[in-house]
């Protein structure tokens, strides 16, 4: 575990600092099944209160912050990854919009900016625990966040296994439950 200072700003680093992401899957797939389950289970209400398109939204915005790896090839200056497209800001923002259409009644919408909202927090989140340091405030503050679980050296094997989990879970809904990934597509 190690703790570092960056210029006037804190870096909290813990175990190691490279800089590696969970994989594709993963971070469509956590909001999926999170979302899913929720429904299913807690809040128990009917699929057409809260249908698999807005669930597959969630999915998607869980990519959308890494949008800023292809950005970053063809605006560099502009998009270097993990800036911008990983603050908390981008989920702040989904999240008023949410609360705007929300308020002048408009569900198709406020339902797809809450989605977003959710898919673009757990991404971030994600890549926090488990994926190496993030400036959430950026461009106000500098100061980066990491929390590193993973020892290193076996974070590839980690989140190949990540993924593996992931998807027998979504599978074994599916067997069990008869929920899964075809209810969605
Ligand atoms: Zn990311």
């Amino acid at each position: 575990m190690a703790f570092r200072s960056h210029g006037t700003n804190t870096l909290i680093i813990v175990k190691n600092n490279s800089i590696i992401m969970p994989f594709v899957v993963t971070h469509m797939l956590v909001p999926m099944i999170l979302i899913d389950i929720f429904r299913d289970n807690i809040l128990k209400i009917k699929k057409s209160k809260l249908s698999n398109k807005y669930i597959l939204i969630a999915g998607l915005a869980g990519l959308l912050p890494d949008i800023d790896i292809p950005l970053s090839i063809f605006f560099p200056t502009l998009f270097a990854h993990r800036t911008i497209t990983h603050t908390v800001w981008v989920p702040l923002t989904f999240l008023f919009l949410f609360s705007v259409f929300h308020f002048i009644r408009k569900r198709n919408w406020s339902m797809i900016f809450l989605m977003c909202f959710i898919g673009t927090a757990i991404h971030i989140t994600l890549d926090v625990v488990t994926a190496g340091s993030i400036q959430l405030f950026y461009p106000i503050s500098k100061t980066l966040f990491a929390v590193y679980l993973i020892p290193a050296g076996s974070v590839i094997f980690v989140y190949s296994a990540m993924d593996a989990v992931l998807l027998w879970i979504w599978f074994f809904r599916k067997m069990v439950f008869g929920k899964g990934i075809e209810d969605v597509i």
